[in-house]
Order: structure tokens, then sequence, then C-alpha cells
């Protein structure tokens, strides 16, 4: 997974704004569980008697997660699989599950999502503190390594070519909300909202059986944009916002990657949220709806049509999906600005 010391909440539960503690408290009806892992602050809250022993399920679940898939852990498998110099690795039955998912989304997407696109990534200095431009021929040489139709996958058995590099920092956080949802409806959680770094995924509703209600933030200045009334669903965002650098020569770069030309997408859009059944689904599809970009993110949508989304071009415009719009309503600093229904 990725490395950065503290992820800024594209969407906002609205209602749990404040409430943090490093176990599980019992105060009132909420029981809620913060806490470090997968490069990122999460934030569980879970209703019921039953929430206080299914959260520190989540919370030991969320790590062993972290430890499989991190990238920078020499103890992980991913990080086995990137130092296997060739040779094949039998994996986790979740791992496989998961770098599965990741090729089979990188093929549906055209390679819009990219498994592969590591050794980029860290040429770009996105994985470390020290951002830099690389050079066209760095680039040239380094996205020789890239292509998720090298990495081959036999039930659990993977192997890639030396030089090429996996990483999962694209889904991984929405396959763990995932996981985490299945964990709290097997102990008997109905209502909970969690939040894996600004992946937002609710179980059922509030406990008083109406919506939960996020903040969408503005990508292009303070405050929320609008907000979102969702129940039993993951929302997720991606944008070139929320983790960019400015470089020498004063242009922003953003940590989405065009695996096509190795840079900083520039695809005409601020962000895109995703909103579906499963957080796995909504992980890839943001990232990779964020390459897209608009008519190719439209065109997308329009063949599969199993999510919901909501892009914000660089212009400002708001596009949605039909079946979303009745479920957002602009802030009130945003009240007037045009939507669009895809
Ligand atoms: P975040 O995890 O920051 O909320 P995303 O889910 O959109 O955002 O994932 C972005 C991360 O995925 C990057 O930090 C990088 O590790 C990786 N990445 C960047 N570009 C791509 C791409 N085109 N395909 C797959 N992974 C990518
Ligand atoms: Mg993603």
């Amino acid at each position: 997974m990725k490395r950065r010391p503290l992820a800024l909440l594209l969407v906002l539960p609205l209602a749990l704004a404040g409430c943090s503690g490093q176990r599980a408290q019992t105060d009132g009806k909420a029981h809620i569980t913060s806490f470090f892992a997968m490069d990122t602050f999460i934030q569980c809250t879970a209703y019921g008697e039953q929430a206080p022993n299914a959260l520190e399920r989540v919370q030991q679940r969320l790590e062993e997660l972290e430890s499989l898939w991190s990238v920078t852990d020499e103890a992980s498998e991913i990080y086995a699989i990137n130092h296997s110099a060739g040779q094949p690795i039998v994996l986790s039955d979740e791992t496989s599950k998961a770098v599965s998912f990741a090729l089979e989304m990188a093929e549906q997407t055209g390679g819009a999502l990219e498994p592969t696109i590591y050794p980029v990534l860290t040429a770009w200095g996105f994985t470390t503190e020290e951002k830099r431009v690389p050079s066209g021929e760095e680039l040239e040489r380094l996205l020789r390594l890239v292509g998720y139709g090298q990495v081959k996958l036999d039930k659990n058995r993977l192997q890639i070519p030396e030089g090429v590099q996996l990483d999962l920092g694209a889904v991984g956080k929405g396959f763990a909300s995932d996981e985490a949802v299945h964990l709290l409806k097997e102990s008997g959680v109905s209502s909970a909202l969690l939040d894996i770094g600004g992946n937002i995924h609710a179980i059922g509703a509030k406990p008083d059986g109406s919506d939960w209600r996020l903040g969408l933030k503005n990508p292009d200045g303070d405050g929320n944009l609008g907000v979102l009334s969702v129940s039993d669903r993951a929302v997720v965002t991606s944008g070139s916002y929320e983790r960019f650098f400015i470089g020498e020569d004063g242009k922003r770069y953003g940590h989405i990657l065009d695996p096509v030309t190795g840079r900083p997408a520039e695809s005409g859009l601020l962000s895109v949220t995703v909103i579906a059944d499963e957080g796995k689904m909504c992980d890839a599809l943001s990232t990779s709806l964020f390459v897209m970009g608009l008519e190719r993110a439209a065109e997308f949508w329009r063949q599969n049509q199993s999510f919901e989304m909501i892009l914000i071009t660089e212009d400002g415009e708001i596009h949605l999906t039909e079946g979303i719009h009745s479920r957002f309503a602009l802030s009130p600093a945003h009240i007037g600005r045009t939507i669009t229904v895809i």
C-alpha cells in the first residue's frame, strides 16, 4: 500500500466529525474505534450490543491485511512478490483474490487501472518525501516494466518478471472495507459506518432508519461541495488535489498516474466519486475513471451501469449519474452550480 502520514478525507461522514479514540468507546449507542493501518487513518462506528467485539475483529483483520499487502514491509506477500526475482510465489487466499480482482479491473478498464505502475510511482517520489519530475527517458525506460499482462496468476500461484512490481494501493482500502463489512454483518451488526482513509462504507442505515449523510469535499477550495445521502453503500473518491506536489516549473503533479504516459493523469477532472455495493469496485473505479476523464468515464458507465458516480471537472462542472441525482444536495455555498446528468 502507500506511505502517507495522514489521509485527507475526501468524503466526510458528517454525523461523525470530531469522534476519535484509540479504543472502542461505549458511550451512548455509537461504538467507535479509530486506529492507523494501511498507511491511513481508520474510523469505524457501529451500533448495537455486538459492536464492541465486532469492531475488535475488524481492527485485527485490517492490520492483518496491511501486513499482507504493504509494499514496504519485508514480511508482506506483496514485498515477497516484488523481490521474487522472477520466481513463482504461493499466495494466501486473500492476496490471490485481491490480485485477481486488480487484474480483472485492469482488463475491464482498458489498463487505466494498472496494478504494476509502482516503479513509475517511485520515480516520481510519491512513495517518499522527495518528490521529483523524472526525465522522459527515465519514464520510457520504467514504462517497459509496466503492464498487468506480465502478471501470471494461476489460483494462488503468482509469477512476475524480475523488475516488475505489484502494488494494491488503488484497490486495497476498498477491498479491506468489504472484509470489514463482512465481519461486522457476520457478528450481527446491522448499522455501521466505516471510514478507511476516506473510503466510506455504510452498513444499513443510521439506527433511526434515516440515510447516512456524507459530505463531499469541495476539490477546489474549502468545505463541502454537497451532501450525499446513502444507506448500505460504499462511497469512494479519488482526486488529484489530495496528494500532489508543485514542481520547480510551478506545475502541479498529482499521485494518480496515466499508465500510458507514466505522468500524472491530466484528464480534466478534479475528482471522481463512485457509489456502489462493494468497496473494492468503488476503489478500483474511482482511480481508473479519474485517469479516463469525463468522456471515457461516461462511456464506461453507459456500458456497465452497475455503479453511480459524481465527476467534478477542472472547470467546476458537476456531472453525475441519474441514480445518485436525488441523493445529492449542493451545500448552501454552492447552490446555483450546474449539475449535468450523464
Ligand atoms: P487514495 O488511495 O490516495 O485515496 P486511489 O485509490 O485513487 O487514492 O489510489 C491512488 C494510488 O494508487 C496511488 O497513490 C498509487 O499508489 C496508485 N496508482 C496511481 N496511479 C494508478 C493507476 N493508474 N492504476 C493503479 N494504481 C495507481
Ligand atoms: Mg482507488
